[in-house]
């Protein structure tokens, strides 16, 4: 043992201290020894042993802090994609945010019906306004879009057949392939033309008393360009009806507005895609929605009847936040220009150009008496989360001056978290994804991570 080592301090000196004494009263103990024990670990293993007293406790302090951070933390996303699965998707409406702490904090009638006194249903939250604002028959509220696909499939297609087309055989996200998806649900796929080609007697080939839907999928996070063609909804409504298929129609990002007037389209509304002739329309409810993870399934009460009572309705159902919050966002929508101004992610891809650089100038201003270098460019920002794949919309960035990738790690592990983009060696943070109310906030990040 070297000098140096003999002169650490115990554990248990350590734990007797006033400051550690302290840490005890304000969080649990095992953490606060686990801290203790791993300072003077690595004060062993690595050197550089605190001191003083002072510093022991310090040290030990940041430990107990670093330990009790929750895993799931919050994040400014600056990377300029609004819709950032890997970000958590869409941040949640005001009036969203008080319905979930409202209905968390007590009981609620999820399933009781208070008018007659009696058991209800958790399925009947939400069915009126997404009624109302799709003009669906019925809808059937779950967990995501993808349990919504495979609930679909299970009540309609299981032992049966499914046609889709090769050009939608696709993956949505990490470990999400359309082809796996539909496998699992009991459903047997059968693939209809080619990858850039599909035509109306692909699907009607394909067509035998073993066939039990249509599937079309909205390619949502690519387009396929050059000598292409495919079977609209309309047309696929048409061959299905001749053979009385449903058509299931996945559309994904959960549009419930047109944004033709922002440059956004292209990107089918879920009404325009009810209009079309599906029989089920899919979609998430925190893409362009802009609600809580969920997956809506909008159709006739016959079909809808026959997916409630499935099994699979029950192991992937709903749970009371979402849909509180839910019901929250679907009610903006009843005024659409209160829908574009306070559901988040509508809000972030409206604003205009200018508010976006004004913003920009606010946060380089903030970080002007601090001495950093920090600039405004022009940026692209996109839609993210599979929506409007191709679509660029202009932004402003501001931009770090000196080495990249280190202002990167350190905006990124300080908290809160800031997670930026680096393009051509340089730091941009876009932000048309940052919240307004987090402009404060990016720039106190920035300073922090600059001292
Ligand atoms: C995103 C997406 C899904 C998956 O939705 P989740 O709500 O994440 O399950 C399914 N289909 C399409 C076309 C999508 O874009």
């Amino acid at each position: 043992m070297t000098d140096s080592r003999r002169e650490l301090p115990s554990v248990n000196t350590l734990l007797e201290t006033s400051g550690v004494k302290y840490l005890l009263d304000h969080h649990p103990r095992r953490v606060v020894v686990d801290a203790v024990r791993s300072t003077v670990e690595s004060a062993r293993v690595a050197g550089g042993a605190p001191r003083t007293e002072e510093q022991w406790v310090e040290t030990i302090t940041s430990a107990v802090q670093q330990a009790s951070r929750p895993s799931l933390r919050r994040v400014i996303n600056a990377t300029g994609v609004v819709l950032h699965t890997n970000l958590g998707r869409a941040p949640l409406a005001d009036s969203a945010i008080r319905a979930i702490e409202h209905i968390a904090e007590g009981f609620s009638n999820l399933e009781y019906d208070i008018e007659r006194g009696q058991r209800g249903s958790r399925y009947s939250h939400c069915v009126g306004l997404l009624r109302e604002l799709t003009g669906a028959e019925d809808a059937l509220v779950v967990n995501n879009c993808a349990a919504a696909m495979v609930l679909s499939l299970n009540a309609i297609a299981q032992r049966k057949e499914v046609l889709v087309s090769r050009g939608e055989l696709v993956e949505i996200g990490g470990s999400f392939r359309i082809p796996d998806i539909m496998a699992r649900s009991g459903a047997r796929l059968v693939e209809v033309g080619t990858t850039n080609r599909t035509h109306d007697d692909d699907y009607r080939r394909e067509i035998t008393p073993k066939t039990a839907a249509i599937v079309k999928v909205h390619r949502s996070n690519f387009t396929i360009e050059g000598f292409t063609s495919e079977v609209s909804v309309e047309r696929l409504a048409f061959i299905a009806a001749e053979h009385g298929l449903p058509v299931i129609h996945d559309l994904g990002s959960g549009l419930l507005i047109s944004l033709d007037d922002y440059g956004l389209s292209g990107e089918p509304t879920a009404s325009t895609a009810l209009a079309s002739g599906a029989t089920l329309i899919l979609m998430s409810g925190d893409k362009l929605l802009g609600g809580p993870q969920a997956g809506i399934i909008l159709g006739k009460t016959e079909i809808l009847a026959k997916l409630r009572q499935n099994p699979f309705a029950r192991a992937m159902r709903v749970d009371k936040l979402t849909l509180s919050a839910l019901e929250a966002t679907l009610r903006l929508y009843l005024e659409p220009a209160q829908a574009l101004k306070e559901i988040p992610v509508l809000a972030m891809l409206t604003e205009s150009l200018e508010e976006i650089e004004l913003r920009a100038h606010g946060v380089v201003a903030a970080l002007r008496p601090w001495k950093i270098e920090a600039g405004v460019e022009s940026s692209r920002a996109s839609v993210g989360g599979g929506a409007f794949p191709t679509a660029e919309i202009a932004s402003s960035a501001v931009v770090l001056r000196g080495d990249a990738q280190q202002i990167e790690e350190r905006l990124r592990l300080g908290d809160p978290a800031v997670i930026g983009r680096i393009a051509e060696g340089r730091l941009l943070l876009d932000l048309r994804s940052v919240l307004p109310r987090e402009d404060a906030a990016l720039a106190k990040a920035i300073v922090k991570a600059r001292s």
